[in-house]
């Protein structure tokens, strides 16, 4: 399901889960959901071998003093990181997010451990988290089922005689989180706020991405067949013959590429406005001939609506074109593969393992399944986060990290302020609007003021796939329930647990999950300049996606409304183009480069978010009289903030991983958060005393905030 919101995030997408899913711009939802199933294996229902520690804020093991930090400050700051971080075999990468996100889980583990293993006295609460993970761990129970569970669906699947009955099935299949031909949600209406709506996008593929079908080259070539091979076996294990499996594979990849053709790619999802096209419900089914869609809308249990956002019209004649054109058998194998790919981590081995080596091994060069104490403990947070989240926020969320939060977000949004008064390219109309837009933004910080009621939500003991399935009924409802309803704002679109952080246009809030609000990025243990460069860029980065290529777009109300004058958009526009450029130039891994398109909002976030926290931490300096002279540790300060900043993303990455990462997600890999914005800081060479013109400083640098 689809939650329609456009989420901004500091983490890289695919990372908590090690599967190099590509993330839709309008389908936050849909990650948690799809991550929570993808992800899942079953090997030993082992226990933690190692128990996981944070990174410190300020971690001089990482450091490699050898290296001039005017030259290369990613050096400097991280040089020894990948050696004495080495990438655990069931990890895509190691960096702070991957290191706390561990710690993290540890601690859900914990808790769900215990509550798995309580009496009739648990809560409600209790019973649901524990039950789910307990039944998600019973690996025993999942092989000695077999396909049992799943046989239901297969057989409606099965069933169809006629393509009249694809509605009604494909809604069945969505609303348990299947990825089956395209995507419905809900979403805060762009032009309206105020307002929530329904939204329909192009979905259905197996692979990452629409230009995982279309480029050309060998590597992409390969993971072609490897993903035919991949969904052969898929079909094989499920007790198709070899021949006509792979005879289903090749049909089902045929199909794929038409909608992929069709497909907007990753970098023109980013503007709202190619994903905007609200109209009436006749309009977008006058687009599908003889298909009932109301029929698909009463299986997804969605409302009758009126009008919907159409946020792809050119995916869906193509779609219904190539489904009046297939096979009806063709569709039968494809929907039965992706309720498979679905369903894996909760099906034996066998099925689990075939998913993880695709999406895993093959896409993001993992060796090995993370545990499965791992992977259910996330499963558990994916599905009852918020009943997780409360007992994780309690045993685990200090209160004085709250109220340094509140410091740190105030001092930054009132460096934003005077950054609007002090640029010299905004005119005096757009900078008013501008700060308009800064006094609405919302802070969130922590956990949400009412926690989610779960109630309705069947959770048993002895029953993985289906709580899985029920889990995802239940979100999809809920999120289908608010169409045509006031919106919440105190709603959180993460769970508390999460290493990640949130900017959401619509609303016009920036969101700080407990779970990052610790060591590495806010270390309660170190000086206000560490935090500052730590936590504080990652605060000033969802600030400034506010008025990013996309945020600019929308006003403080939430709506997609253009509130610049011609003349400062021109400027801003040569401002991101010099961004967009900048990283353009990195090669990320062989022949890659990073898409300076794909990921510019992401670095024009990085780039002001850092300068926010900067002009912030010298007004916080002065405030306590701090002596910028002095040194610490060796390094005065302001050598500390940009440490901080840097060590955000120290990091050790499978190369697979960064090729997924570079082609699906909006963020620059690790590395180059770094070096691009630390080029573009105006305090950084006073900072280390570097004179312009030497690799750090150059003599023309980018800057929008
Ligand atoms: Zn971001």
């Amino acid at each position: 399901m689809l939650s329609g919101q456009i989420l901004r995030i500091t983490g890289h997408a695919g990372r908590r889960v090690g599967i190099g899913m590509a993330i839709a711009l309008v389908s936050a939802g849909a990650w948690t959901a799809g991550v929570a199933q993808q992800g899942k294996v079953a090997t030993e229902p082992g226990i933690p071998a190692e128990v996981y520690v944070p990174i410190p804020g300020f971690d001089k093991t990482s450091m490699d003093m050898a290296v001039n930090p005017c030259n290369d400050f990613y050096k400097f700051a991280c040089g020894k990181f990948a050696a004495n971080h080495p990438i655990p075999a069931d990890q895509p990468d190691v960096d702070e997010f991957y290191a706390l996100y561990n710690v993290n889980t540890q601690s859900l583990n914990g808790i769900l451990k215990k509550a798995a293993a309580g009496g009739a006295d648990r809560s409600p609460d209790e019973q649901k988290i524990g039950d789910y993970y307990k039944a998600c761990m019973n690996t025993d129970a999942i092989e000695a089922k077999g396909l049992a569970p799943l046989q239901p669906l297969l057989d409606s699947i099965d069933g169809i005689t006629s393509k009249d009955q694809l509605p009604a099935l494909v809604g069945e299949l969505q609303r348990m989180g299947v990825n089956a031909f395209f995507g419905f949600g809900e979403q805060q209406d762009f032009k309206d706020a105020t307002k929530q709506i329904a939204i329909v996008v192009q979905g259905g593929l197996g692979l990452p991405e629409k230009d995982y079908y279309l480029r050309t080259g060998a590597k992409d070539e390969t993971i072609r067949q490897q993903y035919v091979a991949h969904v052969t076996k898929m079909l094989t294990l499920a007790g198709s013959s070899p021949e006509q499996a792979l005879k289903d594979a090749q049909a089902i990849m045929s199909f794929e590429t038409a909608l992929a053709k069709a497909s907007l790619s990753v970098t023109d999802m980013r503007d709202p406005e190619n994903i905007y096209h609200l109209q009436p419900i006749a309009t977008f089914e006058a687009n599908m001939p003889g298909v009932d869609f109301g029929k698909f809308l009463d299986a997804m249990h969605s409302p009758r609506v009126g009008e919907l956002n159409n946020a792809t019209p050119a995916f869906f004649p193509v779609m219904v074109k190539e489904v009046d054109a297939a096979d009806l058998k063709t569709l039968k194998a494809y929907m039965r593969y992706q309720l498979l790919t679905t369903s894996a981590g909760r099906l034996p081995k066998r099925f689990d393992a075939e998913n993880f080596d695709f999406y895993g091994r093959i896409l993001n060069g993992q060796p090995e399944q993370a545990p499965r104490w791992k992977r259910c403990s996330n499963s558990v947070n994916g599905a009852l986060g918020e009943a997780l989240g409360k007992v994780y926020v309690e045993q685990y969320f200090a209160g004085d990290s709250k109220a340094k939060m509140v410091q740190m977000v105030g001092d930054i949004e009132a460096a934003m302020g005077r950054d609007i008064d002090q640029i010299d390219w905004m005119s005096p109309a757009t900078k008013v609007r501008a700060k308009e837009k800064l006094h609405d933004v919302a802070n969130k910080i922590g956990y949400p003021d009412k926690w989610r009621d779960y109630s309705k939500l069947e959770i048993r003991p002895d029953d993985a796939l289906g709580n899985a399935q029920r889990a995802d009924q239940f979100e999809n409802d809920r999120q289908l329930a608010k169409i045509g309803k006031p919106v919440d704002h105190s709603e959180w679109g993460m769970t508390p647990p999460e290493v990640n952080a949130y900017y959401n246009s619509s609303m016009n809030d920036i969101n700080f999950p407990a779970g990052i609000l610790q060591p590495a990025f806010y270390d309660p243990k170190q000086d206000d300049a560490v935090n500052y460069g730590h936590i504080g860029a990652v605060i000033g980065h969802e600030l400034t996606h506010g008025f990013d290529d996309e945020g600019k777009k929308f006003d403080g109300k939430g709506n997609l409304d253009d509130w610049w004058t011609a003349e400062d958009t021109k400027k801003f526009v040569e401002r991101t183009d010099c961004v967009a450029n900048e990283y353009g130039s990195f090669v990320a891994v062989d022949d890659v480069k990073v898409n300076g398109k794909l990921t510019l909002g992401e670095n024009t976030a990085d780039n002001g978010g850092l300068l926010l926290a900067y002009m912030a931490y010298m007004d916080r300096a002065k405030k306590e009289g701090v002596d910028l002279a002095a040194k610490k540790d060796g390094f005065t300060p302001l050598q500390h903030f940009y440490i901080g900043y840097a060590q955000n993303y120290c990091e050790n990455s499978r190369p697979e991983l960064i090729r997924t990462q570079v082609l699906t997600d909006p963020h620059s890999p690790d590395h180059f958060r770094v070096t691009g914005a630390i080029v573009n800081q105006p305090g950084f060479a006073a900072a280390f005393g570097c004179k312009k013109g030497s690799p750090m400083v150059p003599v023309n640098s980018c800057r929008v905030w």
